[in-house]
C-alpha cells in the first residue's frame, strides 16, 4: 500500500512533551502523541470504496492485511506518529475545559491527486483526554457515522468522510439509555477523513487558558493550510479569518435545514472549523417536519439542539470562537459585523433554498411569507419532511385546487395520518396551494422543468434513524449486507431508483417510539 505521507499538524504545531499515555491536563501543546490500542480480532464490515478511491487506494489494497492492521489500528505505518488533540468546549451552553481527542487518534495526512487528507481512527483505544471514559466506540453507532457521513456527502453536505468500519473483536459495555442496564456491545472502529479534523474547541481551549502563543500558531497554521486567500501576519488577517469560518457554517447549516438533518450535540467542540459536518452521534432525520424536534434524549429537556434551533445554535457557536480569536485582534468591531452579516445572510440563504425546494425562479422577500405558511402547514398533522417535497415536483400547474383536497392526492403519502387532514388542516393546504399556484404561474416554468429542478434540491433518500437501526440489527448478527445496501442506495440519493422505492416511504409505526430510531442518547 502506497501511503504518500505528509504530515503537517503534527510537524508545524507544538506537541505536548509527555508521551506517556495517561489521561491528564495538557498546556501549550496541540496535540499529545498516542498509539491506538491493538484489538483481538478485527474484521472488515465496510469500506467506502469511493473515499479507498480518492486516498489512492486501490481494489487490492483494501483487501489486503496491512489496511486491516493499520486501520483498525494494530500497526502504524512507517515514519508516521499518531497522536490525538487538545481542545476545549462549551457543552450545552457550558464551558466544559479540557475535552480532546478522547477516542479518536489521528493516523497521518496524506497526499493523493494534490489533495491533502487527514486520517482518523475513532474508537481506537484511550487517549490522554478519555478522561474517565474507555476510548472505545460501539458497533452501532459505529455504522450510523460510517453511512451518515457518506451519505451526506453524497446529499450535497458538507461533512467528514468515512474510509471504513471495521468490528474489534472485543466488547464495550454501554448503558445506552443511561438507566443502569449495562450490556456488553461489539466494539467498533471508524476511518475518518477530511482536510483536517480542527474544530472551534481547538482555538477556545488555549483562550480560555490565556495562552495566545499557541492560539496564535493554531490560527497560522490554519489559515495558512485551509484559507490561502487571507494572508496572515496582521492582527486584520483574524476577523478574516472568522468570517469565511462564519460563511463556512452558514452553508453547512443551511444544507442541514434542507436535507432535514439534525446533528443533536452541537456543542463548540463538534463544530468544524472547515464548516464540515464533524461528529456524528445522537444525530437525527426528520421525519414529520417538527422544528421542535430532536433525536437527542440526553437534551430532550431543553431541546437546545432541535431541529429549528439549529442556526441560533451556530451563531451562539461563532460567538463563543469570536471570544476565542478576540484576544489576537482586539477589535470588537469586525467580529460583530461578521455576527450581524451571519443573521441576515442566514435570512437570504433561507429563503433561496426553501424557494427552490418548492420549485419557484426568482426567488425575492416576498416569497418569504409563502415559505412561512407552508412550513406552518406542514405542521398542521405530522407530515414525511423529504416524502413532501419529492412529491411536491409532481404538482401540476393546472390543477384545480378544489374544497374536497382532491389536489392533495398528490403529496397524500406524505400525511402520517391523512384522516387528519380535514377542517383547519385543509383549509390551509387549500390556502397554501391556491397561493403557490398563483406563484408559479409567475415563474412561467414547465411542470417538467420545474420538478426536474426540484429533483435536484429535493432528496428522495435519506437515511432515515429507522434504516440504520435495521442495518445495525443485521449487522449485530453478522449480517453486513444491508450496511452494504444503504450504503450503495445514499450515494444517489436525488435518483428515482425506482427498484429502491421500499426507502422511499415513511417511517413504519414500530419505530415510532424505539430506541435507536427515536430516541438516541451520548453513549456511542
Ligand atoms: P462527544 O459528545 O462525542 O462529542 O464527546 C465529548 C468528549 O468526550 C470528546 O472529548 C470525546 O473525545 C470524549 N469522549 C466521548 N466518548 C468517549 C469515550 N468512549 N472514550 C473517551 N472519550 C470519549
Ligand atoms: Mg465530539
Amino acid at each position: 500500500m502506497k501511503l504518500n505521507i505528509h504530515n503537517t499538524f503534527s510537524e508545524k504545531l507544538p506537541a505536548d512533551p509527555n508521551e506517556s499515555n495517561s489521561r491528564r491536563q495538557v498546556f501549550e501543546a496541540a496535540f499529545s502523541y498516542v498509539n491506538p490500542t491493538p484489538t483481538s480480532k478485527p474484521e472488515i464490515v465496510h469500506v467506502a470504496d469511493e473515499v479507498a478511491d480518492f486516498l489512492g487506494f486501490s481494489e487490492e489494497d483494501i483487501k489486503g492485511k496491512e489496511f486491516l492492521e493499520l486501520f483498525s489500528g494494530a500497526k502504524v505505518a512507517a515514519n508516521t506518529r499518531p497522536y490525538a488533540m487538545c481542545y476545549g468546549g462549551h457543552q450545552f451552553g457550558h464551558w466544559a475545559g479540557q475535552l480532546g481527542d478522547g477516542r479518536a487518534i489521528n493516523l497521518m495526512e496524506i497526499e493523493h491527486d494534490r489533495k491533502r487528507w487527514a486520517l482518523q481512527l475513532k474508537g481506537a483505544g484511550p487517549t490522554p483526554y478519555s478522561r474517565t471514559a474507555d476510548g472505545l466506540a460501539v458497533l452501532r453507532s459505529s455504522i450510523r457515522e460510517h453511512l451518515c457521513s457518506e451519505a451526506m456527502h453524497h446529499l450535497g453536505v458538507p461533512t467528514t468522510r468515512s474510509l471504513s468500519l471495521i468490528k474489534s473483536g472485543d466488547k464495550v459495555a454501554r448503558d445506552m439509555m443511561y438507566n443502569g442496564n449495562v450490556q456488553y456491545e461489539d466494539g467498533a472502529i471508524v476511518c475518518r477523513v477530511a482536510p483536517s479534523f480542527i474544530r472551534f474547541g481547538n482555538f477556545q481551549i488555549f483562550a480560555s487558558r490565556e495562552d495566545n502563543k499557541t492560539l496564535s500558531k493554531l490560527v497560522d497554521y490554519t489559515i495558512e493550510s485551509f484559507f490561502p486567500d487571507i494572508k496572515t501576519g496582521s492582527p486584520a488577517s483574524i476577523p478574516s479569518f472568522f468570517e469565511a469560518v462564519a460563511e463556512r457554517t452558514l452553508k453547512m447549516i443551511v444544507e442541514w435545514q434542507r436535507v432535514g438533518f439534525v446533528h443533536g450535540v452541537m456543542n463548540t467542540d463538534n463544530l468544524s472549523i472547515l464548516g464540515l459536518t464533524i461528529d456524528y452521534g445522537p444525530y437525527g432525520w426528520l421525519e414529520g417536519y417538527d422544528p421542535d424536534w430532536t433525536p437527542n434524549t440526553t437534551d430532550n429537556q431543553n431541546k437546545r439542539y432541535r431541529f429549528g434551533y439549529q442556526p441560533r445554535i451556530a451563531l451562539w457557536n461563532l460567538i463563543q470562537l469570536a471570544n476565542a480569536l478576540y484576544p489576537l485582534s482586539k477589535e470588537a468591531k469586525p467580529f460583530e459585523a461578521v455576527l450581524e452579516k451571519f443573521q441576515s445572510n442566514y435570512k437570504t440563504e433561507f429563503l433561496q433554498m426553501m424557494g427552490k425546494k418548492i420549485g419557484l425562479e426568482q426567488i425575492t422577500q416576498q416569497d418569504a411569507t409563502l415559505i412561512e405558511s407552508l412550513q406552518i402547514a406542514l405542521q398542521g398533522t405530522e407530515t414525511d419532511m423529504t416524502i413532501f417535497f419529492r412529491l411536491l415536483g409532481d404538482f401540476k400547474i393546472n390543477t384545480t385546487i378544489d374544497s374536497e383536497g382532491q389536489f392533495l392526492e398528490v403529496v397524500k403519502s406524505s400525511f402520517y395520518k391523512p384522516e387528519e387532514v380535514k377542517e383547519e388542516v385543509l383549509e390551509s393546504w387549500i390556502t397554501w396551494f391556491t397561493r403557490y399556484q398563483e406563484r408559479l404561474k409567475s415563474d412561467k416554468q414547465s411542470d417538467e422543468d420545474r420538478k426536474t429542478a426540484m429533483n435536484q434540491i429535493n432528496p428522495k433518500y435519506v437515511l432515515r434513524n429507522y434504516m440504520a437501526q435495521i442495518a445495525i440489527e443485521a449487522a449485530e448478527k453478522w449480517d453486513y449486507s444491508i450496511v452494504n445496501e444503504l450504503y450503495e442506495l445514499l450515494k444517489m440519493p436525488y435518483s428515482e431508483q425506482s427498484s429502491n422505492s421500499k426507502w422511499f416511504a415513511k417511517r413504519p409505526e414500530w419505530a415510532r417510539n424505539k430506541v435507536g430510531c427515536s430516541m438516541l442518547s451520548c453513549s456511542s
